[in-house]
């Protein structure tokens, strides 16, 4: 990744990829806080336009309160320099990271307060599980790992730290053989993937867990937009593992994964076992909406 061509937004100037450099003693490298969003910007007939850039942007602010971090940058000039990216880099589309993180002014576990840096890179990225996974669903294993207590990390902030037990869970189901892991609670409950929420599909009825200990999607949240004009009912609730064994139809749901199909949860086929009709339905006006083709929700889509 760090051996390319274009710049990235670098704490306010746009700076040559491989001089986007870092000290070894940064303190967010160490101890994992800081925090990040993924965001995807989509080639529209207009150009390039980033999906929901102030909700992400929002959401990036409020991970950055959560951990009491105080953001060098507004979020206008975050958002400012999000399109800059894609701009400068003439991407038609691409997967945007921005990251706020601790610098190296101390090490110990008091993070240098005032030392807080922003960067913003984008480059290409294609489907997240898989194009195959896109047109046939993906096969899922409920992971050993546990998610996260509300109190040890705080699940609303998408936070650094907050990966370590996603890569665990992802690295033991891919290792096996898997796309992908499904995370439980600390009761138990479904909680989220290792980078996607969850839905379940059952008697025409979308189900997802409630936000307790899952990260408050933007993907979840514009499919329950989605689902509303379908005039699909969703229902925020606890959910068990053995019920998306006998659901009709499941789904993930993320910036990178976009509305992935499951067809499978640890090795029991869910309904037919492929994409299911009403995922496929969803996953539809989804792209139709990113891809700007949706002018109800043009208000979504920024140009670069
Ligand atoms: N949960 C986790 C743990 C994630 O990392 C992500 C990806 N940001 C999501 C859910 C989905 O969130 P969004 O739809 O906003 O990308």
């Amino acid at each position: 990744m760090a051996d390319r061509d274009g710049v990235i937004w670098y704490d306010g100037k746009l700076v040559p990829w491989r001089e986007a450099t870092t000290h070894v003693l940064t303190h967010t490298l160490h101890y994992g806080m800081g925090v990040f969003e993924g965001v995807r910007a989509y080639e529209t007939d207009k150009g390039a336009a980033i999906f929901r850039l102030q909700d992400h942007t929002d959401r990036l602010f409020n991970s950055a309160k959560i951990l009491g971090m105080a953001m060098p940058f507004g979020k206008e000039e975050l958002n400012e320099a999000q399109l800059a990216v894609v701009r400068e880099n003439k991407l038609a589309s691409c997967y945007l990271r921005p990251m706020a993180f601790y610098g190296s002014g101390k090490l110990g576990v008091a993070p240098p307060a005032n030392d807080v840096h922003v960067i913003v890179a984008a480059w290409p990225w294609g489907a997240y599980l898989g194009a195959e996974g896109i047109e046939r669903g993906i096969r899922v294993k409920t992971s050993s790992f546990t998610r996260h207590h509300v109190n040890i990390t705080m699940c609303k902030a998408k936070a650094n730290g907050n990966y370590m037990n996603s890569i665990l869970a992802n690295t033991e189901a891919t290792r096996d053989g898997y796309d992908e892991a499904l995370l439980l609670d600390v009761d138990g409950y479904v909680a989220e993937g290792s980078g996607e929420n969850i839905f379940v599909v059952r008697k025409g009825k979308l189900y997802t867990p409630d936000l307790t200990s899952c990260l408050d999607g933007i993907t979840r949240n514009t499919v329950f937009e989605i689902a509303t004009e379908m005039g699909l009912q969703v229902i925020e609730k606890r959910i068990t593992r053995d019920e998306i064994y006998i659901a009709d139809e499941a789904f993930f749901t993320g910036t990178a994964a976009e509305v992935t199909p499951i067809r499978e949860l640890d090795n029991r086929a869910i309904g037919v076992g492929t994409r299911g009709p009403i995922t496929a339905e969803i996953q539809k006006r989804y792209f139709d909406i990113v891809q700007g083709r949706d002018a109800k929700r043009a208000e979504w889509l920024t140009l670069a």
